[in-house]
Protein backbone atom coordinates (compact mmCIF):
# COMPACT_ATOMS: atom_id res chain seq x y z
CA UNK A 1 0.00 0.00 0.00
CA UNK A 2 1.37 3.61 -0.61
CA UNK A 3 2.14 5.34 2.26
CA UNK A 4 1.98 9.12 3.37
CA UNK A 5 4.70 10.42 6.27
CA UNK A 6 4.13 13.06 7.72
CA UNK A 7 6.06 15.10 10.46
CA UNK A 8 4.11 17.08 13.20
CA UNK A 9 3.57 18.66 16.20
CA UNK A 10 0.46 18.80 18.18
CA UNK A 11 -2.67 21.06 17.22
CA UNK A 12 -1.80 22.57 14.04
CA UNK A 13 -0.47 19.25 12.76
CA UNK A 14 -2.97 16.72 14.38
CA UNK A 15 -5.04 19.05 11.86
CA UNK A 16 -3.71 17.67 8.85
CA UNK A 17 -3.15 14.42 10.02
CA UNK A 18 -6.81 13.96 10.34
CA UNK A 19 -7.34 15.39 7.32
CA UNK A 20 -5.07 12.63 5.75
CA UNK A 21 -6.45 10.03 7.12
CA UNK A 22 -10.03 10.92 6.26
CA UNK A 23 -9.03 11.55 2.55
CA UNK A 24 -6.39 7.80 2.78
CA UNK A 25 -6.81 4.53 4.18
CA UNK A 26 -5.70 5.62 7.22
CA UNK A 27 -3.45 2.37 7.51
CA UNK A 28 -1.52 4.11 5.14
CA UNK A 29 -0.24 7.34 7.35
CA UNK A 30 2.53 7.53 9.25
CA UNK A 31 2.97 10.45 12.23
CA UNK A 32 6.53 11.35 12.66
CA UNK A 33 5.93 13.12 16.05
CA UNK A 34 7.92 15.77 17.89
CA UNK A 35 8.80 14.68 21.12
CA UNK A 36 10.41 17.85 22.25
CA UNK A 37 8.01 19.47 24.02
CA UNK A 38 7.88 16.00 26.47
CA UNK A 39 8.88 16.31 30.49
CA UNK A 40 8.28 14.95 33.79
CA UNK A 41 5.45 16.82 35.69
CA UNK A 42 4.58 15.76 39.24
CA UNK A 43 6.92 12.47 38.48
CA UNK A 44 4.37 12.08 35.53
CA UNK A 45 5.80 11.75 32.00
CA UNK A 46 4.01 13.98 30.12
CA UNK A 47 4.02 13.32 25.81
CA UNK A 48 2.15 16.41 25.08
CA UNK A 49 2.15 16.19 21.33
CA UNK A 50 1.98 12.32 21.03
CA UNK A 51 -1.47 13.18 23.28
CA UNK A 52 -2.58 15.27 20.79
CA UNK A 53 -2.14 13.14 17.80
CA UNK A 54 -3.65 10.16 19.87
CA UNK A 55 -6.96 11.88 20.90
CA UNK A 56 -7.31 13.48 17.83
CA UNK A 57 -6.85 9.94 15.44
CA UNK A 58 -9.81 8.65 17.90
CA UNK A 59 -12.23 11.21 18.30
CA UNK A 60 -11.78 12.29 22.17
CA UNK A 61 -9.48 15.30 21.37
CA UNK A 62 -10.91 18.63 22.96
CA UNK A 63 -12.15 20.81 19.98
CA UNK A 64 -13.19 23.51 22.15
CA UNK A 65 -10.61 24.14 24.52
CA UNK A 66 -8.15 22.83 21.57
CA UNK A 67 -5.97 20.67 23.55
CA UNK A 68 -6.25 17.77 25.84
CA UNK A 69 -9.05 15.32 26.20
CA UNK A 70 -13.31 15.91 25.66
CA UNK A 71 -15.38 15.67 28.35
CA UNK A 72 -12.98 16.10 30.83
CA UNK A 73 -12.93 17.06 34.14
CA UNK A 74 -11.00 18.64 36.46
CA UNK A 75 -11.35 17.03 40.41
CA UNK A 76 -7.52 16.34 40.69
CA UNK A 77 -6.48 19.70 40.05
CA UNK A 78 -8.92 21.43 42.15
CA UNK A 79 -7.44 18.81 44.85
CA UNK A 80 -4.38 19.39 43.83
CA UNK A 81 -4.71 23.43 44.29
CA UNK A 82 -6.35 22.80 47.53
CA UNK A 83 -3.35 21.36 48.95
CA UNK A 84 -0.49 24.49 47.10
CA UNK A 85 -0.16 22.27 44.50
CA UNK A 86 1.81 23.09 40.98
CA UNK A 87 -1.52 24.57 39.09
CA UNK A 88 0.15 26.14 35.99
CA UNK A 89 0.09 22.59 34.47
CA UNK A 90 -3.39 21.25 33.76
CA UNK A 91 -4.39 17.82 33.81
CA UNK A 92 -7.36 17.10 33.45
CA UNK A 93 -8.88 13.80 35.27
CA UNK A 94 -9.02 11.48 31.91
CA UNK A 95 -6.08 12.96 30.50
CA UNK A 96 -3.86 11.70 33.95
CA UNK A 97 -5.03 8.13 32.83
CA UNK A 98 -2.76 8.27 29.80
CA UNK A 99 0.08 9.59 31.79
CA UNK A 100 0.06 7.58 35.31
CA UNK A 101 0.06 4.81 32.51
CA UNK A 102 2.84 5.70 30.20
CA UNK A 103 4.79 6.43 33.10
CA UNK A 104 4.38 3.38 34.46
CA UNK A 105 5.15 1.51 31.57
CA UNK A 106 8.43 3.66 30.65
CA UNK A 107 9.36 2.79 34.28
CA UNK A 108 8.84 -1.44 34.16
CA UNK A 109 11.15 -0.94 30.44
CA UNK A 110 8.44 -0.29 28.08
CA UNK A 111 10.09 2.26 25.03
CA UNK A 112 7.90 5.37 24.23
CA UNK A 113 7.29 3.38 21.10
CA UNK A 114 6.09 0.71 22.57
CA UNK A 115 3.51 2.43 24.94
CA UNK A 116 2.37 4.64 21.83
CA UNK A 117 1.54 1.92 19.53
CA UNK A 118 -0.14 -0.17 22.75
CA UNK A 119 -2.66 2.99 23.29
CA UNK A 120 -3.30 3.56 19.28
CA UNK A 121 -4.28 0.08 18.69
CA UNK A 122 -6.41 0.01 22.30
CA UNK A 123 -8.37 3.02 20.62
CA UNK A 124 -8.67 1.54 17.26
CA UNK A 125 -6.28 4.13 15.47
CA UNK A 126 -5.79 2.58 12.00
CA UNK A 127 -2.46 5.03 11.21
CA UNK A 128 0.88 4.70 12.36
CA UNK A 129 1.53 6.85 15.41
CA UNK A 130 5.70 7.12 15.41
CA UNK A 131 6.73 9.64 18.76
CA UNK A 132 10.24 10.82 16.87
CA UNK A 133 12.50 9.03 19.42
CA UNK A 134 12.80 6.88 22.19
CA UNK A 135 15.36 8.98 23.77
CA UNK A 136 15.03 12.37 25.88
CA UNK A 137 15.15 15.56 24.15
CA UNK A 138 14.11 18.81 25.71
CA UNK A 139 13.03 21.60 23.75
CA UNK A 140 15.20 25.18 25.72
CA UNK A 141 14.18 28.66 25.19
CA UNK A 142 16.84 31.23 25.70
CA UNK A 143 16.11 34.07 26.89
CA UNK A 144 17.96 37.33 28.54
CA UNK A 145 16.68 35.92 32.06
CA UNK A 146 18.30 32.62 31.29
CA UNK A 147 16.89 28.81 29.09
CA UNK A 148 13.46 27.78 29.77
CA UNK A 149 12.45 24.34 29.66
CA UNK A 150 9.59 24.60 26.61
CA UNK A 151 6.70 23.97 29.03
CA UNK A 152 7.29 26.88 31.41
CA UNK A 153 7.87 29.12 28.19
CA UNK A 154 4.89 27.82 26.43
CA UNK A 155 2.58 26.95 29.43
CA UNK A 156 3.49 29.23 32.55
CA UNK A 157 5.13 32.03 30.35
CA UNK A 158 2.70 31.97 27.79
CA UNK A 159 5.42 32.38 25.46
CA UNK A 160 6.19 35.93 26.65
CA UNK A 161 9.40 35.98 27.06
CA UNK A 162 11.60 37.23 24.02
CA UNK A 163 13.59 34.42 22.87
CA UNK A 164 16.87 34.71 21.67
CA UNK A 165 17.72 30.60 20.47
CA UNK A 166 16.46 27.58 20.47
CA UNK A 167 18.03 24.30 21.87
CA UNK A 168 17.40 20.71 21.62
CA UNK A 169 19.32 19.14 24.67
CA UNK A 170 20.28 15.33 24.17
CA UNK A 171 19.10 15.55 20.64
CA UNK A 172 22.91 14.75 19.45
CA UNK A 173 22.81 11.60 21.48
CA UNK A 174 18.92 10.45 20.04
CA UNK A 175 18.53 8.15 17.82
CA UNK A 176 14.76 7.76 15.93
CA UNK A 177 12.38 5.48 17.06
CA UNK A 178 11.66 2.34 15.46
CA UNK A 179 10.09 2.72 12.31
CA UNK A 180 10.95 6.75 11.75
CA UNK A 181 13.65 6.13 9.11
CA UNK A 182 12.21 3.35 7.40
CA UNK A 183 8.99 5.48 6.70
CA UNK A 184 10.86 7.80 5.08
CA UNK A 185 13.13 6.20 2.94
CA UNK A 186 10.11 3.58 2.22
CA UNK A 187 9.95 2.97 -1.41
CA UNK A 188 6.29 2.99 -1.12
CA UNK A 189 5.95 6.51 0.02
CA UNK A 190 4.60 8.57 -1.88
CA UNK A 191 4.61 12.12 0.04
CA UNK A 192 6.65 13.13 2.80
CA UNK A 193 4.84 16.11 4.62
CA UNK A 194 6.06 18.69 6.90
CA UNK A 195 2.57 19.21 8.83
CA UNK A 196 1.64 23.24 9.39
CA UNK A 197 3.67 22.72 12.88
CA UNK A 198 5.94 25.67 14.45
CA UNK A 199 8.92 25.34 12.76
CA UNK A 200 10.85 26.20 15.57
CA UNK A 201 9.83 24.67 18.42
CA UNK A 202 7.55 21.65 16.44
CA UNK A 203 9.29 20.58 13.53
CA UNK A 204 13.31 21.48 14.79
CA UNK A 205 13.06 19.08 17.22
CA UNK A 206 12.19 16.22 14.69
CA UNK A 207 14.48 17.03 12.36
CA UNK A 208 17.89 17.57 15.41
CA UNK A 209 17.62 13.95 15.66
CA UNK A 210 20.99 12.36 13.73
CA UNK A 211 19.48 10.52 10.36
CA UNK A 212 16.40 12.38 10.22
CA UNK A 213 17.47 15.11 7.99
CA UNK A 214 19.89 12.58 6.09
CA UNK A 215 16.47 10.33 5.26
CA UNK A 216 14.32 13.05 3.87
CA UNK A 217 17.49 13.86 1.93
CA UNK A 218 18.00 10.56 0.53
CA UNK A 219 13.70 9.62 0.21
CA UNK A 220 12.77 9.05 -3.08
CA UNK A 221 9.34 10.58 -2.04
CA UNK A 222 9.15 14.39 -2.71
CA UNK A 223 9.04 16.30 0.43
CA UNK A 224 6.45 19.17 1.09
CA UNK A 225 5.51 21.75 3.51
CA UNK A 226 2.42 23.45 4.60
CA UNK A 227 3.00 26.58 5.99
CA UNK A 228 1.41 27.94 8.68
CA UNK A 229 1.33 31.36 7.89
CA UNK A 230 -2.06 32.45 7.19
CA UNK A 231 -3.07 36.00 5.94
CA UNK A 232 0.18 37.83 6.87
CA UNK A 233 -0.03 36.03 10.71
CA UNK A 234 0.34 32.11 12.34
CA UNK A 235 -2.84 31.08 13.13
CA UNK A 236 -1.82 30.48 16.59
CA UNK A 237 0.79 30.02 19.21
CA UNK A 238 4.39 31.48 19.29
CA UNK A 239 5.25 31.26 15.63
CA UNK A 240 5.00 34.71 14.42
CA UNK A 241 6.14 36.18 17.41
CA UNK A 242 9.77 33.90 16.76
CA UNK A 243 9.97 34.80 13.60
CA UNK A 244 9.58 38.65 14.74
CA UNK A 245 12.68 37.54 17.68
CA UNK A 246 14.95 36.25 15.38
CA UNK A 247 14.38 39.01 12.78
CA UNK A 248 12.65 37.23 9.90
CA UNK A 249 9.46 38.41 8.26
CA UNK A 250 6.22 36.93 9.36
CA UNK A 251 6.11 35.28 5.52
CA UNK A 252 5.52 31.87 3.37
CA UNK A 253 9.22 33.34 2.05
CA UNK A 254 10.42 33.06 5.51
CA UNK A 255 9.30 29.31 6.22
CA UNK A 256 10.56 28.37 2.46
CA UNK A 257 14.03 29.50 3.43
CA UNK A 258 13.47 27.67 7.17
CA UNK A 259 13.16 24.18 5.67
CA UNK A 260 15.67 24.95 2.03
CA UNK A 261 17.62 22.49 1.08
CA UNK A 262 14.85 20.14 2.44
CA UNK A 263 11.11 20.58 0.77
CA UNK A 264 10.50 20.08 -2.96
CA UNK A 265 7.37 22.26 -2.08
CA UNK A 266 5.00 24.71 -0.08
CA UNK A 267 1.62 24.91 0.40
CA UNK A 268 0.72 28.22 0.96
CA UNK A 269 -2.85 30.10 2.04
CA UNK A 270 -4.18 32.15 -0.76
CA UNK A 271 -5.89 32.16 -3.99
CA UNK A 272 -2.89 33.24 -6.35
CA UNK A 273 0.14 30.92 -6.79
CA UNK A 274 3.05 32.38 -4.55
CA UNK A 275 6.16 33.71 -6.42
CA UNK A 276 9.63 34.63 -5.53
CA UNK A 277 9.40 31.73 -2.59
CA UNK A 278 12.49 29.68 -3.99
CA UNK A 279 10.52 26.32 -4.12
CA UNK A 280 7.76 25.32 -6.01
CA UNK A 281 4.24 25.99 -4.71
CA UNK A 282 0.85 25.57 -4.91
CA UNK A 283 -2.08 27.52 -2.83
CA UNK A 284 -5.26 26.63 -1.20
CA UNK A 285 -7.41 28.17 1.11
CA UNK A 286 -4.80 26.42 4.22
CA UNK A 287 -7.22 27.60 7.46
CA UNK A 288 -8.60 24.29 8.82
CA UNK A 289 -11.91 25.08 10.44
CA UNK A 290 -13.75 22.02 9.81
CA UNK A 291 -13.16 18.14 8.45
CA UNK A 292 -13.77 19.30 4.99
CA UNK A 293 -10.91 22.29 5.28
CA UNK A 294 -8.77 19.65 6.77
CA UNK A 295 -9.21 17.54 3.54
CA UNK A 296 -8.78 19.67 1.22
CA UNK A 297 -5.21 20.99 2.41
CA UNK A 298 -4.13 17.46 2.65
CA UNK A 299 -5.32 16.73 -0.92
CA UNK A 300 -3.66 20.31 -2.32
CA UNK A 301 -0.92 18.94 -0.31
CA UNK A 302 -0.53 15.62 -1.72
CA UNK A 303 -1.67 16.77 -5.37
CA UNK A 304 2.07 19.34 -5.02
CA UNK A 305 3.90 16.67 -4.24
CA UNK A 306 2.40 14.16 -6.85
CA UNK A 307 3.06 16.95 -9.00
CA UNK A 308 6.86 17.36 -8.08
CA UNK A 309 7.67 13.77 -7.69
CA UNK A 310 11.91 13.44 -6.89
P1 LIG B 1 1.46 22.64 19.07
O1 LIG B 1 2.60 21.65 19.10
O2 LIG B 1 0.21 22.11 19.73
O3 LIG B 1 1.82 24.03 19.47
O4 LIG B 1 1.01 22.75 17.58
P2 LIG B 1 1.80 22.71 16.22
O5 LIG B 1 3.21 23.15 16.34
O6 LIG B 1 1.52 21.42 15.54
O7 LIG B 1 0.97 23.81 15.44
C1 LIG B 1 1.09 25.19 15.69
C2 LIG B 1 1.16 25.88 14.36
O8 LIG B 1 0.07 25.43 13.54
C3 LIG B 1 1.04 27.39 14.45
O9 LIG B 1 2.18 27.94 13.86
C4 LIG B 1 -0.18 27.72 13.62
O10 LIG B 1 0.02 28.86 12.81
C5 LIG B 1 -0.38 26.51 12.76
N1 LIG B 1 -1.77 26.26 12.47
C6 LIG B 1 -2.75 25.97 13.36
N2 LIG B 1 -3.92 25.81 12.73
C7 LIG B 1 -3.68 25.99 11.41
C8 LIG B 1 -4.51 25.98 10.25
O11 LIG B 1 -5.71 25.75 10.31
N3 LIG B 1 -3.89 26.23 9.04
C9 LIG B 1 -2.55 26.50 8.96
N4 LIG B 1 -2.03 26.74 7.75
N5 LIG B 1 -1.75 26.52 10.04
C10 LIG B 1 -2.31 26.28 11.24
Amino acid sequence: MSRVVVLTGGVGGAKLVLGLVNLLPPAGVTAIVNTGDDFRHLGLHVSPDVDTLLYTLCGRANRAQGWGREDESWSFMAALAELGGPAWFKLGDRDLALHVLRTQALASGATLFAFTQRVAERWGIAATVLPMSDDPVATEIATAGGALAFQRYFVEHRCEPVATGIAFAGAAQARPAPGVIEAIGDRDTRAILIAPSNPYLSVDPILAVPGIRAALAAATAPVVAVSPIVGGDAVKGPTAKLMREFGAPVSDRTIAGHYAGLIDGLLVDGRAPAVDLGVASACTDTLMHDLNDRIRVARSALGLADRLGR
